[in-house]
């Protein structure tokens, strides 16, 4: 992890215990160096004049005192961290919110393995279970956030079915946004008016279309920009992108707009804006640029391309230099495809929890949903299903996203692998946004267990014939037999399949050496994990089950050790 809102972080300390912390810090993050002074009061006066955050290894009084006097404005002071001297704790003391000092607390805890203490109030931290969309909170976040936390009635009230994670019992969404029937949430990019009442969440919603005379000032694209949304009502907050044609992707005026705005500037080819319809479309443009229309095809097109999702708030309005165009873009439905790994919490990904944690309903089989139970957000809608239903499983989680919603579709291991993912995106048409979480597939977990049987070209094959014919099945065996792979068998046998693992260890045995390892992984990091090892000579399918993996060696892997070993040829072996 590595911090990337500072840019210079000092380190100060004292006894050579913080010593050895801060250069644990300075190792594994560029931007932090050791600051001496003639003493540690004086290398903590230096690191506060020098460096945008300092994280002190020492006591927070001997800090408070110190820096007392220096204290200015918490928009320019540096954001401190104190870490006391057996790195239990990492105290955001200064800059909490506008420093990034909670933020670097967190990160001075994860590498220095110690807790981060943080202590401001809920005031810009976010409404709860929105905290993982990154979207701008405004207006009374931290009373909204108590009554949230409290069990208040909170009313929800979205201009469009933006896909929002679950959020507590207590918020409901509705139609009713009179501001005088209790605590409001906000979903929109119109300005609101402050009550003290309401808080509003930014939607990514609007983008710029911007165009420009070379050489166009910085000031004067921002200035029509922000009087062009304050006229229409818009928040800048909800600018997702600044857009507009290739040829202006250098112009300095444009990108500094953007990058002062935080935002991305995004291009298009001349050729992609002129097959954009405009209401205000220029000849004079056209013979300029060769499209009719910068700003307001740019800001149709969007991010991705997309103008029919969008709707033109703003036509283009000019000063000398430069033309603002504004659009809205409908928001569009999301499918995570998120794999859990192979059973043990600690194998899945920290990214599959977070889309789990980012999605309002979840779609799996259940005993993969009795998995994940705890790791959901309260009021999580969960469609589970059984084994078998993978249809309706696949077209209901893609069903739940083309209506807007923030779904997670969940598999074991990689959800790509013998699982959900295909299935789900052969229904899944451009209207959804997809992510992919991958996981630990069963064969990189048997791997694991059972030694390096994988360290060279290997094959997966499922014997599961419910899907395949079995004579197809069969010609893969074949194949891999004859190429020498090392061979993962999924779905290998189960009770009404018993005898096509037999046949396939036959084909592998016909091309491999007898004393060839075979290793079975079944329950793989699950409570009950067992290993099993043989030969292709004396193997017994009768001991596989659905729960298991098999792993046939090619014909260099070898036992080392009692562990599987698949070389993987280098030089040196000859
Ligand atoms: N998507 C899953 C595979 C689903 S197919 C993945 O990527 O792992 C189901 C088969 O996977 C099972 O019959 C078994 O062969 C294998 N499998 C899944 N989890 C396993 C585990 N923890 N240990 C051993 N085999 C496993």
């Amino acid at each position: 992890m590595n911090d990337t809102t500072h840019a210079r972080i000092g380190l100060v300390a004292a006894t050579a215990a913080g010593r050895r912390h801060a250069d644990t810090l300075a190792a594994v993050w560029p931007q932090a160096r050791l600051i001496e002074g003639a003493n540690v009061a004086d290398a903590l006066r230096t690191a506060w004049a020098q460096c945008d955050a300092v994280v002190a290894f020492l006591a927070t009084g001997a800090v408070v005192r110190i820096v007392a006097p220096l204290l200015d404005d918490k928009r320019t002071d540096p954001a401190v961290v104190v870490v006391d001297e057996a790195a239990r704790h990492a105290v955001a003391l200064l800059g909490g919110h506008a420093g990034g000092g909670n933020a670097l607390a967190a990160q001075v805890a994860a590498v220095l393995d110690a807790q981060p203490v943080i202590t401001t109030a809920t005031d810009t931290v976010d409404v709860p279970g929105l905290d993982t969309l990154g979207w701008p909170v405004h207006g009374a976040v931290a009373a909204v956030s108590r009554a949230i936390l409290d069990g208040e009635p909170v009313r929800l009230i979205a201009d469009a079915d933006w896909p929002l994670p679950a959020l507590p019992p207590n918020v409901h969404a509705t139609d009713d946004d009179s501001p005088d029937g209790g605590y409001r949430l906000l979903v929109t990019d119109r300005v609101v008016p402050a009550d003290g009442r309401t808080a509003v969440l930014r939607p990514p919603s609007l983008v710029a279309g911007v165009g420009a005379s070379r050489g166009v000032p910085a000031a004067e694209v921002a200035e029509l920009l922000h009087r062009v949304l304050a006229e229409a009502d818009l928040d800048p907050a909800s600018l997702r992108c600044l857009a507009s044609a290739d040829i202006k992707a250098d112009e300095a005026g444009i990108r500094s707009t953007a990058d002062t705005l935080g935002v991305p500037l995004v291009t298009w080819p001349a050729t992609r804006l002129a097959a954009v319809d405009v209401p205000h479309p220029s000849e004079v443009v056209r013979a300029a640029v060769g499209t009719p229309s910068v700003a307001e095809a740019a800001a149709l097109l969007g991010p991705d391309g997309r103008a029919g999702d969008a709707t033109l708030l703003v036509g283009k309005t000019a000063t000398a230099m430069a033309t603002v165009a504004v659009a809205r873009h409908a928001p569009r439905g999301r499918l995570a495809v998120v794999g859990l790994g192979p059973g043990a919490a600690d194998l899945r990904t920290p990214r599959a929890v977070t889309e789990l944690r980012r999605a309002a309903v979840v779609v799996g089989l259940d005993q993969y949903l009795d998995q994940v139970r705890d790791v959901l957000r309260p009021g999580t809608r969960v469609l589970s299903s059984g084994l078998g239903a993978e249809e309706a499983r696949a077209r209901a989680a893609v069903a739940e996203a083309a209506a807007g919603r923030a779904v997670a579709l969940i598999g074991s291991g990689d959800a790509g692998v013998y699982a959900m993912a295909s299935p789900a995106l052969e229904y899944a048409d451009e209207r959804i946004d997809v992510v992919g979480v991958p996981g630990v597939t069963a064969a990189l977990a048997a791997g694991a267990l059972l030694g390096a049987p994988l360290g060279h070209d290997h094959a997966y094959l499922s014997l599961s014939d419910l899907h395949t014919p079995w004579d197809v099945i069969e010609r893969r065996v074949t194949a891999a037999a004859e190429g020498d792979f090392v061979t993962i068998f999924y779905n290998p046998r189960s009770r009404a399949r018993d005898w096509q693992l037999g046949k396939a260890l036959g084909i592998l045995a016909g091309h491999r050496p007898p004393g060839t390892p075979v290793g079975v992984a079944r329950n793989a990091s699950r409570p009950d994990e067992q290993v099993h090892l043989a030969t292709v000579a004396t193997f017994d399918p009768a001991i596989v089950d659905m729960y298991s993996v098999v792993v046939v060696g090619n014909s260099d892997t070898r036992l080392v050790g009692g562990r599987m070993v698949t070389p993987r040829g280098y030089r040196w072996r000859s």
